[in-house]
């Protein structure tokens, strides 16, 4: 891998984070983003549609702990725009990584895959 340095240092400048993560991700730190599990999208207030509080905790975001979780299909037909803490997205790439691992063909035959490696990288991001 060309980019090995992706853990977010601490006070790092939220916009000079995020076009690093742009760059150097590219499609695969967005794609396990959005393989994370959301809860029940109809049970979910207005704040966590917009991802102004985490999804899954309630927390309040700041720009640099809080990571999107792409756009959403929300109740009623409506597209949602949900954001996670650090803390429930690491938690969440965890769960989803042990999940993916034992389901996937090219993980099963040791073979590259863009998702293991973004949730990896995701699940650890939160456990710092
Ligand atoms: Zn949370
Ligand atoms: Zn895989």
């Amino acid at each position: 891998m060309e980019h090995r340095v992706l853990r977010m240092p601490q006070g790092a400048h939220a916009d000079c984070w995020a076009g690093k993560l742009m760059t150097t991700v590219e499609g695969a730190g967005a794609a396990a983003l959005a393989l994370l599990p959301l809860p029940n999208v109809s049970t979910l207030s207005g704040l966590q549609t917009e991802g102004t509080i985490c999804v899954w905790c309630g927390a309040s975001l700041v720009p640099y702990t809080a990571r999107d979780l792409g756009i959403r299909p929300g109740p009623n037909g409506v597209t949602i725009f949900p954001r996670g803490c650090g803390t429930c997205v690491g938690a969440k790439a965890a769960d989803v990584y042990k999940i993916h691992v034992s389901a996937c063909g090219s993980c099963l035959r040791n073979r590259p895959c863009p998702e293991r490696t973004g949730l990896r990288r995701l699940a650890s991001e939160g456990a710092s």
